[in-house]
């Protein structure tokens, strides 16, 4: 209960008024105050939740009754309402009664007929998945591929309704279309399960189309061209809207999810923008200094320097030569750590070479050492 106002004055009736007057009553009222017609005003809510509350309980001959023996008293629930003295405790207002009262009347006024009041038949398709897998180099450039899908299309037989004639399937007769079976226990709690006829679509097929089965669809294989950005990253999921499955009866359809999966690049590991390569180069190119060439992610060929002196896990970074950021010509950087590789095998002559700079190398070592002590 939200008002205190008497409820013929809210409908503006008298106490006399005929069950007829009361449904005009109301009828015109709730067209005036309904809330699709006030958008955002408050005091016509207010307004259209009295006017329902009053003609709940005056259409009702029993509660009207007692509203007239009682007043609002006769509808004061929970606590301490005095429930010895009021027999209509527990009344349930907010359940079956007033939806349904409502969208009766309503439904004429807007000219939907009783369709309003049943659950509505159209459904959205299903979204599909594809799974692409695209190269380092793909996702670097960004490209425009062709896949094929496999998604569906309205059932040319029975036009989507999955019937045999080709016609709307009729209204469950179980849940008066709405899909739902509600049953009050008790007279306060209001249990609302899934139609068991229709399992909670409202409309019941019973003689199936032959070519879909019922489902009012067919499949469907297409190919479908789709730009995939430059830089795009494992991992992500691009939604190509409308691409889904046809909807039932009207309905939308689905949207298709891309899938993108970058494989691995035998060279180069990916972070984000950059990109890192491990650069193996010899001992002796590490102590001289030198250059090595590298192919870059675009297949530019780059000549890097590598510095005399380089120490194994030394970094050098190439600026400008990582990934594409998305949709965008900037580029990240590339690194390049140095291995440095010991020889395993040594021929004679490099033996003996290195054995020469190594006693060069121990001589210096002496000298230090000496000057250090003397
Ligand atoms: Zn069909
Ligand atoms: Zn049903």
């Amino acid at each position: 209960m939200s008002t205190t106002e008497d409820y013929y004055t809210i409908l503006g009736i008298t106490k006399n008024a005929s069950a007829d007057e009361i449904k005009k009553a109301y009828r015109k009222l709730a067209m005036q105050y309904h809330p699709d017609r006030n958008p955002g005003d408050k005091a016509a809510e207010a307004k259209f939740k009295d006017i329902n509350e009053a003609y709940e309980v005056l259409k009702d001959d029993q509660k009207r009754a007692a509203y007239d023996r009682y007043g609002h008293q006769a509808f004061a629930g929970g606590m301490g309402g005095g429930a010895g003295a009021n027999p209509f405790n527990g009344f349930d207002f907010t359940g079956s009664g007033f939806a349904d009262v409502f969208s009766d009347i309503f439904s004429e006024f807007t000219g939907q007929g009783r369709r309003s009041k049943q659950r509505s038949y159209a459904e959205r398709g299903d979204d599909i998945r594809y799974d692409l897998v695209l190269t380092m180099e793909e996702a670097f450039s960004g490209l425009e591929k062709e896949i094929s899908i496999t998604t569906s299309k309205i059932c040319e037989t029975c036009h989507g309704h999955g019937t045999a004639d080709g016609k709307e399937p009729p209204v469950c007769a179980t849940c008066n279309g709405s899909g739902k079976i509600r049953t009050q226990q008790g007279g306060f709690f209001v249990f609302e399960t899934t139609c068991p006829q229709c399992r909670g679509a409202g409309r019941v097929v019973l003689d199936k189309c032959k070519k879909c089965k019922g489902s009012g669809k067919e499949k469907l294989d297409k190919s479908l061209k789709i730009k995939i950005p430059s830089g795009i990253e494992d991992g992500t999921r691009m939604r190509v809207a409308g691409e889904g499955e046809v909807g039932k009866n009207g309905g939308p359809k689905g949207d298709l999810y891309v899938f993108i999966t970058v494989k691995q690049h035998k060279l180069f590991e990916r972070y984000g923008v950059n990109l890192f390569v491990e650069q193996p180069i010899s001992m002796t190119k590490a102590a001289l200094g030198g250059q090595f060439k590298l192919k870059a992610i675009d297949g530019e060929a780059l000549d890097v320097d590598i510095k005399p002196g380089t120490q194994p896990g030394d970094r050098i970074r190439l600026k400008g030569k990582g990934m594409h950021y998305m949709n965008s010509d900037k580029r990240g950087d590339l690194f390049v750590q140095f291995k440095v590789v010991v020889p395993t095998k040594l021929t004679a002559a490099q033996k003996e070479c290195l054995q020469k700079f190594d006693d060069s190398a121990s001589a210096e070592e002496k000298s230090f050492w000496s000057k250090l002590f003397e």
